[in-house]
């Protein structure tokens, strides 16, 4: 073992497991893209994500098994030790979060992952820098000290971003943007004080370009927590994106200060996966991404519905429900965020299956951005085994509307907003959405009259079509499912 830790061939071993696991990150990123391959490209991303490991840690053990040569302390013993150390650590707490999480804790956790990434970004550039032999004179010396300031920029704006959109998807801080005067020249500013201090700390050359190191990390902080801050309502959703790609570039400049291929693959892989995804939530919520960026969306006077007087809603019991179900011919579900909450798919899923076998047609409408996550209602039904061929996507179910008996909108809200098509006023005008009161019947489940995530009133729940479902999603479709037997 320990000549094959000294053997000069282990370099080249490891650049060969890293070949192989950043082709195994390219296969689970295949397998995620479709339902019923996703388990697999999981699988794929897990062995690439231990291999990966495995031939790290092989270096790092290559280093402490090396020979001594002035019988020293030899620091690499240590640092192997801190690093199995840590990875227990981070793994029992890892896989405690993991086992422990709810469905609806998903986003925040992932925005807490997103800002480790950015932090561990921002730490490691400060390491670079401060490692000996970093403000070498040459060419060399200048891609890398570039590298350390760039990476440590976008870590720092990753860390700060994804700690505000954590505390906006837990409810921490209030959802609705952050408009402060003058936000696009603090914006502005910050960027061309970020560049000129660059400038100062490519030229310095010296220990004292920490300070515009520092300088920048600051700034660079502010302006992580000011972009994620100014952006509301139903633009979240490409934010969590977003942050999910500035975290893959975060690692990936990491790779480029540490020299290590594999982080640089699997960092640009992120990078541009979360770029793609952010592209795909903009076309889905009709915005643009500079839009988005520049933040203010869901704010305005009319954003808890004005003073409008929208009338009077109906009310339906269960039992009624269930009747109604029992005798059309075609139903449509479009769930929402508080589905998830209540943990109703699966009572959901029950339903559906007593409704089919009466020969109902049942069918499921997602909207993209339904829930606090791309593709959580997917997900969920997944879980209860709803089949996917009766799960479609909003482009593909709105047209079938009209011909629609009855809608169960199950926890959904600003999704369902027939606010965001007609009236150009509202804080989500222009975002598409299930076009559901084209159906003959709306049955809205929900606890209350409370607006939806962006915090709008949806005058679906007052329209003559529309009954409200008052209580908890899955207590509800409970009780439908015990009429229905
Ligand atoms: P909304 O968040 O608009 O509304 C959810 C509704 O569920 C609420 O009105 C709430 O009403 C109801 N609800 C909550 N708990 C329960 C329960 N236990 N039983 C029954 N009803 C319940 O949901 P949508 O899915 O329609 O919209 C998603 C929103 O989240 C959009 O604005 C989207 O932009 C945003 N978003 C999406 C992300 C994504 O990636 N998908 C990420 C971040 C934000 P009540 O309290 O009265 O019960």
């Amino acid at each position: 073992m320990t000549d094959l830790m000294t053997s000069n061939h282990l370099p080249g071993l490891v650049q060969a497991a890293y070949i192989i696991a950043a082709v195994l990150f390219i296969i689970a990123l295949a397998g995620l893209s479709r339902h019923d391959t996703a388990k697999h490209g999981n699988i794929c991303g897990m062995a690439g994500m231990g291999l990966a490991l495995v031939a790290t840690l092989a270096l790092a053990a290559r280093q402490a098994a090396l020979p001594d040569p002035g019988g020293q302390w030899r620091p690499w013993s240590l640092t192997l030790v801190v690093i199995l150390g840590a990875m227990a650590v981070g793994g029992a707490i890892g896989a405690w979060r993991a086992r422990t999480v709810e469905m609806t804790g998903m986003p925040e956790l992932i925005a807490v992952l997103h800002s480790f990434v950015g932090l561990a970004a921002v730490l490691v550039g400060y390491n670079s820098f401060l490692e000996p032999g970093a403000l070498e004179e040459g060419a060399t010396a200048h891609i890398h000290a570039a590298e350390v300031y760039l990476g440590t920029f976008i870590g720092a704006v990753t860390f700060t971003g994804s700690v505000v959109a954590y505390l906006k998807l837990s409810a921490k801080m209030k959802s609705s943007p952050l408009t402060l005067p003058g936000r696009h020249g603090l914006n502005l500013a910050i960027l061309v004080g970020s560049a000129g201090l660059m400038a100062w700390f490519m030229l310095d050359g010296t220990e004292d370009a920490l300070v515009p190191l520092a300088a920048m990390t600051a700034l660079a902080l502010l302006l992580g927590f000011h972009l994620v801050a100014a952006i509301g309502g139903g633009d979240m959703p490409v934010v969590v994106s977003m942050l999910n790609s500035y975290s893959g570039w975060a690692a990936a400049a990491a790779g480029f200060m540490l020299n290590n291929d594999l982080l640089i693959i699997t960092g640009s892989l992120v990078g541009s996966s979360g770029a793609i995804l952010s592209y795909i939530m903009c076309k889905a919520m009709n915005r643009s991404f500079v839009s988005v960026i520049a933040g203010g969306f869901g704010s305005g006077p009319s954003a808890q519905g004005g003073d409008r007087d929208l009338g009077e809603h109906r009310e339906i019991d269960a039992r009624e429900s269930a009747e109604l179900l029992a005798n059309a011919r075609s139903v449509v579900i479009t769930p929402g965020y508080g589905m998830a909450v209540a943990q109703a798919q699966y009572p959901v899923a029950e339903m559906t299956a007593r409704l089919r076998d009466r020969g109902v047609d049942v069918r499921f409408g997602i909207h993209p951005v339904a829930g606090r996550l791309p593709g959580h209602m997917n997900v969920l039904l997944a879980e209860a085994k709803v089949p996917y061929d009766i799960v479609l996507e909003m482009d593909e179910i709105n047209g079938d509307f009209t011909d629609t008996d009855v809608v169960l909108v199950i926890g959904a809200n600003d999704t369902v907003n027939p606010d965001a098509l007609e009236r150009p006023d509202s804080p989500i005008a222009g975002m598409p959405v299930l076009e559901v009161w084209k159906a003959r019947d709306v049955i809205a489940f929900k606890r209350s009259m409370a607006t939806g995530y962006a915090g709008v009133q949806n005058p679906l729940f007052f329209r003559e079509n529309t009954q409200m479902l008052f209580g908890d999603a899955k207590e509800r479709v409970e009780a439908i499912v015990r009429e229905l037997s």
